[in-house]
């Protein structure tokens, strides 16, 4: 479809994280999907190589997903969750805490990413309070981290860009160092060799500011969306045992790596460290309807459950928590994973996904290769002066061959929904393999 059939409607719409003049030259409409392809408006198929933004897990238009949101809306629409209940929320919550290890027991409802790491932030924070540690009020997060866009997520993030235009930020905000080392590291593949000690930048922080004064460390088990940063080999217990050592808590944002995305069902088994809070969204329900949650280890649940009765435990929560059509969304979502084994899929594909992502080293500006998973991250040498418009030209002439990738910076990111073929694997690379040559 061309600019000029949209030129009435286009100007309305500020589109998120997007250069909107830019798309209006030139506009991408998806008008349908269905398993892994999207239709576009000018009635293309177009494999989807992102599951969307890394969360249509299920693949698109799962007959199952739909059939249970259509019935929700039906029988209960909306019911309020604050001092009201509606069954499926208790339902939902049961099953997710059984699919955690102990002792992360407690779910708390949110419609996003960004909702669910406020919400484990401001959990921290009050859960210090409650142990009568009120003076613990830092948070921590790393350079590079990505954690949404609320005021709380943006100040613990570390990307410079969503940053830098909005004011001061939380006070009382520190980062430690990203894990990337292309010197050491380039085309690792899987968890790199090299980096552990990048843990210990922790312990530096907490010597500056006494651990007195520190509530939380936050970081993505695998920071996606600023590029694909494979966390080293040993780091992440590391950390874990440093904020032990100092009664920080330490929260893994699962927004991206949670349901099935490394071939477990949530990163916290894949590498075998337990965090005291975990911020989960997208896979959740598979993209279908927005819902976020947040898993509370049992330590913090009970602090707040020590409260005196009849009292508020938690003054926190959404209109739209525990919404009951996202509640039935993602009941039915558990159950195709369930069903088709998807949570653990990946680890049968895993291998042949890094084997055909490393195949396109050595391809012009191709200057690393990262992966994990099913995630895969090409970072390609800037142009001079110009930095993401190498990596831009090759979304839009992948789109132009049929193929959805995204890309951050001069980064491409890729994150297939985890029911992905190998046909269909070969089908990404042989597509990117061709757009790599093509572009300046
Ligand atoms: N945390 C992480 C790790 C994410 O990847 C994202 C989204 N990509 C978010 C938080 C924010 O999620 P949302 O866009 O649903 O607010």
């Amino acid at each position: 479809m061309t600019s000029a059939q949209y030129s009435n409607n286009l100007e309305a719409f500020w589109m998120p994280f997007t250069a909107n003049r830019q798309f209006k030259q030139n506009p991408r409409m998806l008008v349908g999907a269905k398993d892994m392809h999207y239709t576009s408006a000018d009635g293309r198929q177009i494999l989807d190589g992102t599951a969307g933004l890394w969360c249509v897990n299920a693949g698109h238009g799962r007959t199952k997903i739909v059939e249970a949101v259509s019935k929700q809306v039906a029988e209960l629409d909306y019911a309020p969750a604050f001092q009201m209940g509606h069954p499926k929320a208790f339902e939902l919550a049961a099953r997710l805490a059984a699919m955690m290890p102990k002792p992360l027991d407690h779910v708390f409802f949110t419609n996003s990413g960004s909702e669910s790491v406020d919400t484990a932030l401001k959990i921290a924070l009050a859960y210090h309070r409650a142990k009568g540690n009120g003076t613990k009020y830092r948070l921590l997060g790393r350079e590079r981290g990505y954690h949404g866009v609320g005021f709380g997520g943006i100040s613990v993030g570390g990307i410079s860009g969503n940053r830098k235009t909005f004011g001061t930020m939380l006070t009382g905000v520190d980062h430690i160092r990203h894990t990337h080392d292309p010197a050491r590291n380039a085309f690792s593949r899987g968890q790199p060799e090299f980096g552990a000690e990048f843990a210990d930048d922790l312990e530096k922080v907490i010597a500056l500011h006494d651990a007195s004064n520190i509530a939380a460390l936050i970081v993505e088990p695998v920071a996606c969306s600023t590029g694909v940063l494979v966390p080293p080999k040993g780091y992440l217990k590391r950390l874990r045992e440093i904020c032990d050592k100092h009664d920080i808590l330490l929260i893994f944002d699962e927004v991206i790596t949670g349901f099935g995305r490394l071939g477990t069902p949530f990163a916290v088994d894949y590498f075998d460290v337990i965090p005291d809070l975990v911020t989960t969204a997208k896979g959740l329900t598979s993209g279908v309807v927005p819902m976020g949650a947040v898993f509370c280890s049992s330590k913090i649940y009970d602090a707040f459950m020590d409260a005196p009765e009849n009292t508020i435990e938690l003054f926190h929560g959404y209109t739209y928590s525990a919404h009951p059509v996202a509640c039935a969304a993602s009941l039915a979502t558990l159950d195709v994973y369930a069903e088709e084994g998807l949570l653990t899929r990946v680890s049968e594909i895993a291998q042949y996904w890094e084997d055909a992502l490393h195949s396109l080293k050595g391809l012009p500006h191709v200057i690393d290769i990262r992966n994990l998973g099913l995630i895969g991250a090409i970072e390609l040498e800037s142009i001079p002066g110009a930095p993401t418009k190498r990596a831009f030209q090759a979304f839009l002439k992948a789109y132009e061959r049929n193929l959805l990738i995204r890309t951050t910076g001069d980064i491409i990111a890729l994150s297939p929904p985890l029911v992905i073929e190998k046909s269909q694997i070969d089908e990404i690379f042989d597509t990117l393999s061709g757009v790599l040559k093509e572009i300046d």
